[in-house]
């Protein structure tokens, strides 16, 4: 399917940015233009819903199935560890305690670390092999979609790495800002291809993770998307790990040697890390916000 208005600023004019190769499941070539009015990256074309579960069939992807494997998946989950705490100390900055809505929860670890900590939680996730491990891990119901949640609102809803998977945006936006509670918060995570290491990668930027990721935020077009739909940025806040662990496999995809993809990617990602201390650009960021 070929996007031809902007779901952000409803403009119709793009720029090629870059033609970029699915390195983990298909190795079929994508193009990510950008809306020349507000900069929003877009895969063209975008897989049809009913086809694009073909793009997440890999052990390799890790988000959906959790046993990457060496060094490179004691990593993941050294990093997931430690990101899961810090996410849940972000979130019990704001609310010791409450209900959280996780949208495109996958496996379930964060939910269940929230679930530790006394939270009552709820998870949406569309793939059925990611649902029922969410499912053993946490021994709750999790929703395949909007459809078989219960009445109540939310004082906090997360979507982690998701909102760059999901085909409807608007639709999908306006229905969580209606599950969130007058006084919640919204925490957005999402790859920012504005930051250094986008830049140092160019095509081969694993942020991109075409076809699955079918848009690419900034800064500047997230708070126009967040006003649209009634909501306010609060702030934004860095995840500084991804910018090395995104570099590593960047330099995976471009074959560079094992030793040298570790160190070149200590070297950019800890150096998008320092630019972004000036810019805000960090290589991944979190959008907290609340209704308007
Ligand atoms: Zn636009």
């Amino acid at each position: 399917m070929l996007v031809s208005k902007c779901p952000v600023c409803g403009n119709d004019s793009f720029q090629l940015l870059h033609a970029c190769k699915d390195h983990v499941v298909s190795h079929e070539t994508f193009s990510v233009v950008t809306c020349t009015k507000c900069g929003l990256g877009i895969t063209q074309p975008q897989p049809e819903i009913n086809v694009i579960g073909k793009y997440y069939q890999s052990s390799e992807y890790i988000s959906h199935t959790g046993k990457q494997q060496g060094l490179q998946g004691i990593l993941y989950k050294t990093v997931r560890k430690y990101t899961l705490n810090r996410k849940r100390g972000l979130i019990q900055s704001f609310f010791k305690t409450g209900n959280i809505l996780d949208y495109g929860c996958g496996t379930g670890e964060f939910l269940a670390t929230m679930k530790q900590s006394g939270w009552r939680t709820t998870g949406i996730e569309p793939s059925q092999q990611a649902r029922t491990k969410a499912e053993n891990l946490l021994q709750q119901r999790i929703h395949a979609d909007f459809n078989t949640l219960p009445d109540e609102l939310y004082n906090t809803i997360t979507l982690w790495h998701v909102l760059e998977h999901v085909h409807n945006i608007s639709e999908t936006l306006s229905k969580l800002r209606s599950l969130l509670h007058p006084e919640g918060y919204m925490f957005i995570a999402i790859p920012n291809h504005q930051s250094l290491d986008a830049e140092i990668y160019q095509s081969y930027w694993a942020g991109y993770d075409v076809p699955r990721h079918l848009w690419h935020f900034t800064r500047e077009n997230m708070k126009p998307l967040l006003h649209n739909h009634q909501l306010n940025l609060v702030t934004t806040l860095p995840m500084k790990f991804d910018a090395v662990y995104v570099s590593l496999l960047s330099e995976q995809y471009r074959n560079t040697s094992f030793l040298k993809r570790w160190l070149l990617a200590l070297h950019f990602g800890l150096k998008s890390n320092r630019k972004a201390k000036n810019t805000g650009d960090y290589s991944s960021l979190i959008f907290v916000a609340q209704p308007a």
